[in-house]
């Protein structure tokens, strides 16, 4: 790196550490920190001249890689027609053809689209509709019945609905509702299904049915709550459930909407649809900050019939043009791309890769579904330690707790992810022994 360059980082990280926050962290925090100069394709180009294979897909999000032309293109078209507008008393074409979009590629039933800003708020906005669903027939249901390890996103609706202990209830106790949590499905996603594993979900929906407004949950797989997988058979009981007892469901599809699980929507593994269904993350390919919640016509006809007669939401930024355009072409190259097959490769690329992870001693277990590999420590990784190891290696990887997991982008080659999965096993080879 030339002199001038040097300096220029260690500014720029200086004033970082004076004036800037980062994801779940504290100020003047000592962690390590990586400036990025730009990224194209799989990779991160750090400005110490340094190129990083993106193992996380920015959080999810990124499945067709960065700066992607045709991406690139439906914005510039975009932002030389219309940046923005309000959506009170106002439409435009980005955000229908994404609407109709949505509603033809989602499970059936899921008709009404609500556009919104992130993860969070969609989450926030479903935990709505279902309070307005019952308030409108008269009844005040405001608990959520849900499984533990979940993540759902940061606002205070959603932590409310997050694991109790990953999700610091402790922290925010009295200012959070009080929901209502069964264990986490204790079957695994190809493990043989016995109605026992249903039990304690089924006593806990017995014992509050009167005042649950709805399950909430992340379908099959449990991403940021533990990154696990379980029984599509847990889903289908859960659908059967709601139904019987006239409870409604909400699918937190944030993190595996999009093929990411290898199913479009991973409430495919157990044949269901849900009422209300969450969509982020992957939603604009990983280029703008937008996420949908979709519910079918019962509930958006219900709440529209009520006392209030309206549903009680709308953020300033609500259907961005520019957010609906690039959501648009990423759905577009999303379906041209055969996202089927490339999910199902690098689902074999992963397994074969992460295999040899078995025979370590600091593991306690590899496992991967669709395009997601996990490989989960006895012992939380030690992240100043960690981190700039996976760098030095060439790869961007973000653990956390015992979890060392891999999401990469959708267009990812059989050398990428071969590389990923050695650099995964040198870095446990240099960090364990
Ligand atoms: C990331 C995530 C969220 C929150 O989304 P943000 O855009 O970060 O607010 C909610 N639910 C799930 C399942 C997620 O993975």
């Amino acid at each position: 790196m030339k002199d001038s360059d040097k300096l220029f980082t260690q500014q720029l990280l200086e004033k970082d550490r004076q004036y800037v926050w980062h994801p779940y962290s504290r100020v003047n925090s000592d962690m390590p920190l990586f400036p990025v100069a730009s990224a194209k394709g799989c990779y991160l180009n750090l400005h110490s001249g340094e190129k990083l294979f993106d193992g996380m897909s920015s959080w999810w999000s990124t499945i067709h890689g960065y700066n992607h032309p045709r991406l690139n293109q439906a914005l510039h078209q975009q932002i030389d027609t219309m940046s923005h507008v309000m959506f009170g008393g106002l439409t435009h074409q980005p955000a229908v053809d994404l609407a109709v979009r949505l509603t033809q590629l989602t499970p059936a039933g899921l008709d009404k689209v609500f556009l919104c800003d992130s993860g969070s708020v969609a989450v926030e906005v479903a935990l709505k509709m279902a309070i307005q669903y019952w308030n409108s027939q008269g009844q005040q249901r405001s608990h959520f019945l849900t499984i533990k390890n979940g993540y759902h996103g940061d606002t205070f609706g959603a932590m409310s609905v997050c694991d109790p202990v990953t999700g610091m209830h402790q922290l925010f106790s009295g200012f959070l509702q009080e929901n209502i949590f069964a264990e986490a499905p204790q079957c695994g996603f190809e493990q043989t299904w016995d109605d026992s594993f249903f039990e304690n979900f089924l006593h806990k929906a017995q014992a509050h049915k009167d005042s649950i407004a709805a399950v909430i949950l992340e379908p099959i797989v449990q991403g940021t709550g533990g990154m696990r997988f379980y029984s599509p058979n847990f889903l289908k009981k859960v659908r059967q459930l709601c139904d019987d007892y006239g409870i409604l469901l909400i699918a937190d599809e944030i993190a595996t909407g999009f093929g990411r699980a290898g199913k479009l929507f991973a409430c495919e593994y157990a044949d269901i649809s849900p009422d209300i269904m969450c969509l982020g993350k992957a939603l604009t390919g990983g280029y703008m900050s937008m996420a949908a919640t979709l519910c079918n016509s019962t509930v958006a006809n219900i709440i529209s019939q009520g006392e209030a007669g309206v549903f009680m939401h709308g953020p300033t930024f609500m259907a961005n043009p520019l957010a609906c355009s690039v959501a648009n072409a990423s759905i577009t190259l999303l379906l041209e791309n055969n996202w089927q097959q490339q999910v199902m490769n690098i689902s074999r690329w992963l397994k074969e890769g992460l295999s040899t992870c078995e025979d370590f001693k600091c593991v306690n277990n590899v496992r991967v579904l669709g395009a997601i590999g996990v490989v989960e420590l006895h012992q939380p990784v030690d992240m100043k330690k960690i981190q700039p190891l996976f760098v030095k290696h060439g790869i961007w990887l973000r653990p956390f707790g015992k979890l060392i997991y891999t999401m990469p982008p959708f267009i990812s080659t059989q050398d990428d992810i071969t590389m990923l999965t050695s650099k995964i096993e040198a870095v446990l080879r240099e960090c364990y022994s």
